[in-house]
């Protein structure tokens, strides 16, 4: 259990990242590599060419993106984002008070976390979180499975509370905001059904329920007295966490596992949005994992997304996100394995094993400085049980850099589509106005060269002044405490 007092998580090392100066390349390392790599592989060059992005490209994507928001906010179901209506309207001012819990389901874990509030000087009197993993067979179980085993663990979250640090208000329930990190229709912000589970789980009886009262009945058979307050899911509950600590987020993007964004739109932009008031703001979700067009898919994205649980969609999540770029790597291996003698002559059955290969180990393959790519060596060895040469080592780590590339340039262009949509209606970088995207997701925190081609691609589609005005701040789980915010904000007492 971690303990953590009043301070903005923004995390030292990233902190935030602004585009007052050209983006400098950190790649020595990487461009000696390739240097060096002067026999031609017909795969990977195919492969590079097949995944290029030059600028042109990356702004046809950048603008089709923007279409697919536009049409997703005039009618339901107008382009591949769903640009779902979060009714978060109002974002944590600080004036918050009181006890209020966050639980966060949209991963390989979930986080439970209490936060006692303080009010404007006060702020974060303490809060307290807990981390539990969720096994493969919950993922693929049935709802009261993955509830009752949620439930319990809040129960016994709440059943080690120390009295004098958590304070409930007398006559109280507790109160949650609830994250919810999959595509889920909001009806008002304390419900909302599941449209399609997405990132591996596939629970069976849930879409189309009602997730928050899957999870009150669980609460409620647990004899836990707590109620959800707010339906959220990380992309809001990040933008109201960083909202809550630099009023300039207008932006709140997840790229972990899975990847999603939400921003700030204003309703009068929302044709959809059949309410009176037409005036003020609210957070649109956009979904935009689901965006399938005009993407540079090759035979290995086809091959994978075809045994993927959720076939021809969420392509862009598909390229972008953490759960594949690890996959897509070993695919490509496989192939060059079957093809040419690259790595020997026979295919280990490792090699061939999906999800044998991680994003984590490409990142620690890219970083790989020593002489002889030692590094690379061996978690070939460890997790293909491929034994590489020196040319196959420097090929794989170019194969890493190609996929890695790809994803974070076509993220840069998301965040770019959403950024243009922002300025059209308000001009606020136009008029020197900070304008932030809160960051949280380990893919951006922990992957140096994919945050890099993000940043680059940004820079490239916004040009120099209006990127001069946008802060990337990585955001560190913010997203807890936003989710806690929001059922501060939308509490029934
Ligand atoms: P989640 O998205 O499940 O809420 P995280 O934000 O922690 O959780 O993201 C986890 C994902 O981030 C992993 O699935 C993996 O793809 C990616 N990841 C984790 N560690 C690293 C790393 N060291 N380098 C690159 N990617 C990583
Ligand atoms: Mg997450």
């Amino acid at each position: 259990m971690s303990l953590m007092f009043s301070s903005p998580v923004v995390t030292p090392a990233l902190g935030s990242f602004t585009f007052s100066s050209r983006p400098r390349s950190n790649y020595i390392v990487m461009s000696a590599v390739r240097s060096n790599s002067a026999s031609t592989c017909p795969i990977l060059t195919k492969f590079q060419k097949d995944c290029a992005t030059p600028t042109p490209y990356l702004r046809n994507v950048a603008n089709a993106i923007a279409d697919d928001m536009r049409d997703g906010l005039a009618v339901e179901g107008g382009g591949d984002l769903e640009m779902i209506l979060t009714f978060v309207d109002a974002l944590p001012s600080g004036n918050e008070e009181g006890l209020f819990y966050a639980l966060d389901l949209g991963g390989t874990n979930f986080r439970v976390r209490s936060v006692q509030l303080g009010g404007k000087k006060e702020r974060v009197l303490a809060t307290e979180s807990e981390q539990i993993s969720i096994s493969q067979k919950l993922m693929i179980g049935t709802s009261e499975e993955l509830f009752g085993f949620i439930a319990s663990k809040l129960a016994s979250f709440v059943a080690k509370e120390k009295p004098g640090r958590c304070l409930l208000e007398e006559g109280r329930k507790r109160e949650l905001g609830f994250t919810f990190s999959f595509p889920v229709k909001q009806t008002s912000i304390d419900s909302g059904t599941l449209s399609k589970w997405t990132k591996g789980f596939k629970v069976s009886g849930m879409e189309g329920k009602n997730v928050v009262a899957c999870l009150n009945e669980a609460m409620e058979a647990h004899g836990l007295d707590m109620r959800v307050s707010a339906l959220v899911n990380d992309g809001v509950g990040t933008l109201a966490g960083a909202r809550y600590w630099d009023e300039d987020v207008m932006v709140g993007v997840i790229l972990g596992t899975g990847t999603n964004a939400c921003y700030v739109e204003q309703k009068h932009a929302i044709p959809k949005l059949r309410s009176k008031s037409s005036s003020g703001t609210t957070i649109i979700n956009t979904e935009w994992g689901g965006f399938s067009k005009i993407l540079p898919q090759t035979i290995f994205d086809l091959e994978m997304d075809e045994t993927s649980l959720n076939p021809g969609e969420h392509l862009y999540e598909k390229m972008i996100s953490g759960m594949y770029l690890g996959e897509i790597v070993r695919r490509v291996l496989l192939h060059m394995c079957e093809t040419s003698d690259l790595f020997g002559h026979s295919t280990p059955a490792k090699l061939s094993t999906p999800l044998a290969l991680r994003t984590e180990h490409l990142c620690k393959m890219q970083e790989d400085n020593t002489d002889d790519l030692r590094d690379v060596g061996s978690i070939l060895y460890d997790f293909l049980d491929v034994e590489a040469n020196m040319n196959a080592r420097r090929r794989v780590v170019e194969v890493c850099d190609t996929v890695v590339k790809r994803g974070g340039r076509l993220a840069g262009a998301g965040i770019v589509a959403i950024l243009e949509k922002i300025e059209k209606d308000t001009k606020r970088m136009g008029s020197g106005k900070r304008t932030v995207v809160a960051m949280d997701g380990a893919l951006y925190e922990k992957y140096p060269q994919y945050r890099q081609y993000m940043q680059d691609a940004l820079v490239e589609l916004l040009g120099h002044k209006l990127a001069s005005h946008v802060a990337i701040k990585h955001t560190k789980d913010v997203s807890g405490l936003g989710a806690a915010l929001l059922a501060a904000t939308n509490s029934i007492y």
